[in-house]
Parts: structure tokens; C-alpha cells; sequence
């Protein structure tokens, strides 16, 4: 009875440290156990063969339901663990990357890829929506802006909200001439349906775009055209220029003048 005690205890310890195939694992684990018990079981006790599978049974009756139960708790706190992972990368109102959920993942795209294209894209005059139709529909805009340079990228670029009512995009291997089109494709204003409004809101992006090698350069880039669009009067795409983006305290200061 004790060696069961000891083999049930091990099976279920053993289990509970099997991560993959958690049922069948632990199933394959307590067969292998009983066929190495019986010698030892011979062995030690010397019983007859009748008491030899009476305390068998009695090993995988006392054993299985810790094992299937271990197995169970295991997969459920791996479910869990997944989850969080996920959330924690995920911003929760668009449902994109978050911020570091960006960063890592294009960072990580861009290792592979060697070049790439990042858009810094940030929606104009949000305040003034939050204001005049409330919180509730400046999500619904967000959402919808999440959702729209979403359709406009494959689904191998990596899309993030990176700030309040700012976004990101990191294309790995594109073309300026292809960022291009897909820039000015997110200029063209985002009509939002509000619900018992005729009219939908029409929300304009100001983008600012930036192509190259290094990851680094290429956000700050991106940052620094970005301040342009808005400074040049928002709703509009800038591709990093070097001569006119080279300041980013001028860029600034022209975008607190607009
Ligand atoms: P600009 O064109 O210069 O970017 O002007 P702006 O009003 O968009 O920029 P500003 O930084 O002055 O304001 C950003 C606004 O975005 C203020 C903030 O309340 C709003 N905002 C940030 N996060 C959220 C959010 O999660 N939901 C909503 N509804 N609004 C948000
Ligand atoms: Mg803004
Ligand atoms: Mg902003």
C-alpha cells in the first residue's frame, strides 16, 4: 500500500510537472509506473498474483483522479498564463499591439526584413471631438482608426495604438512608393457613423512617414515628419525629408504655432 502511496505521489508530482499533452502525458506516465511497479512490487512483497493487480487497481484508482485533475489545473493555468500574455500586448479599446506590443513586434520584424517603412499617424484635433460629441464616441473614432489602417497594411505589418489618439505601422521590405499610396489612403478622413446622428464625423489623420534601415532612426524619422503634417496644417501625409525634418525643436515649435 505504501509503495502505491509513494507511485500515486510521484505520478501525480510528475504530471504536474509535464506541460505538453497534459491528459495523455500523464496516462502514458502512470502505464509506464505500473509495468515498472510489478517487479518491484515481486521483489519487495513477494504477493500472489491476484493481490498484485488488486493493488494495481488500487494504484490507478487512487492515482488517476490526481493525475487527470493535476493535468487539468496545469492546462487551465497555461490558458491563463496565455491570456494575460495576450492582454498585456493588447491595447483593449482597438484591439491592436499596444504600445510595447509595437515596439517589440516590429523591432523584431525589422531584424528579419532589414529594411522597412514605419507610419507615425496621430488623428487631428481629437480634443475638440472628445469635447463637443464626448468620450464615448472619440473610442468609437479610435476604434474606427484602428480599423482602417488596419485594412490598408497586409496582415504581415505590424499596426499598434502607441498613444492616446496615436498610432503606428511598421512595414517591413515595403517600398516608399507603395508606403506612399497606403499614407495617402489614410489622409483621406475616416467617417465614423454615430448612432442617432445623421451625418457621420469625418476624423482626418496626419501622417508622417519614414523609410530606411535602422529601426531607431526610422521612428524618429517618422516622429519628426509627423510634426511637419501637423505643422503644414494637419490631414496630410510628410515623408521624412533630412533638410526639412532635421530639427526636431523647430519641427515642434512649428507645431505648437499651427
Ligand atoms: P492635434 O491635431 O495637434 O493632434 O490635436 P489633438 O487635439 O488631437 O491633440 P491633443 O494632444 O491636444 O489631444 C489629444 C486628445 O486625445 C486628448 C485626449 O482626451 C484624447 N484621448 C486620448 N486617449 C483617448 C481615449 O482613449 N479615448 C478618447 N475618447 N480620447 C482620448
Ligand atoms: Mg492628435
Ligand atoms: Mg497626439
Amino acid at each position: 500500500m505504501w509503495l502505491n502511496i509513494v507511485l500515486a505521489t510521484f505520478t501525480f508530482l510528475f504530471s504536474m510537472r509535464t506541460r505538453r499533452d497534459r491528459i495523455l502525458k500523464p496516462i502514458i506516465t502512470i502505464g509506464i509506473i505500473q509495468i515498472v511497479s510489478v517487479p518491484t512490487y515481486l521483489l519487495l512483497t513477494h504477493p500472489a498474483l491476484d493481490q498484485l493487480l488488486g493493488q494495481m487497481l488500487v494504484t490507478l484508482i487512487v492515482s488517476g483522479p490526481f493525475v487527470v485533475g493535476g493535468g487539468t489545473i496545469v492546462t487551465h493555468l497555461d490558458q491563463l498564463q496565455a491570456r494575460l500574455a495576450d492582454l498585456a500586448m493588447t491595447d483593449v479599446l482597438t484591439g491592436l499591439n499596444n504600445r510595447r506590443a509595437f515596439y517589440e513586434r516590429s523591432r523584431q520584424a525589422h531584424r528579419g526584413a532589414g529594411s522597412g517603412v514605419v507610419f507615425i499617424i496621430d488623428a487631428d484635433h481629437f480634443k475638440r471631438i472628445n469635447d463637443r460629441c464626448g468620450h464615448a464616441v472619440g473610442d468609437l473614432c479610435l476604434q474606427s482608426i484602428g480599423r482602417r489602417i488596419r485594412s490598408v497594411v497586409r496582415t504581415t505589418d505590424v499596426v499598434g495604438r502607441i498613444g492616446g489618439e496615436e498610432f503606428a505601422a511598421y512595414l517591413p521590405n515595403a517600398s516608399i512608393t507603395v508606403a506612399t499610396a497606403i499614407g495617402q489612403a489614410l489622409v483621406d478622413g475616416i467617417p465614423v457613423a454615430i448612432e442617432a446622428d445623421e451625418a457621420a464625423l469625418i476624423v482626418t489623420l496626419s501622417v508622417g512617414l519614414a523609410q530606411g534601415r535602422r529601426f531607431d532612426d526610422l521612428i524618429a524619422q517618422a516622429d519628426r515628419a509627423l510634426y511637419r503634417a501637423k505643422a503644414e496644417g494637419r490631414a496630410r501625409l510628410v515623408v521624412f525629408d533630412p533638410i526639412c525634418d532635421s530639427d526636431p525643436i523647430l519641427s515642434q515649435m512649428g507645431d505648437r504655432a499651427a
